[in-house]
């Protein structure tokens, strides 16, 4: 688990909104946003999370690809 990888769980749990992989970079920083793209990938692949269409819980632009926790989706 890398560092970048721990702080985007952390970011998607608190509180448990959808996120899109710009807003990610952003918030924490990256200097490319496919090091975001790259770790939400690899948290959908885990199977706790979700990414969809819909619009992001922080730009709140048209719908986008999007990740959340599993939980917020279907709660
Ligand atoms: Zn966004």
């Amino acid at each position: 688990m890398t560092e970048i990888a721990q702080s985007v769980i952390k970011l998607l749990a608190s509180p448990p909104i959808p996120w899109c992989d710009d807003c990610i970079a952003r918030e924490l920083k990256l200097p490319r946003r496919q090091q975001a793209q790259a770790v939400t990938g690899v948290l959908e692949e885990t199977g706790q999370y979700d990414r969809y269409r819909e619009s992001c819980s922080q730009c709140e632009d048209a719908p986008k690809m999007v990740i959340s926790i599993k939980s917020f989706r279907h709660a």
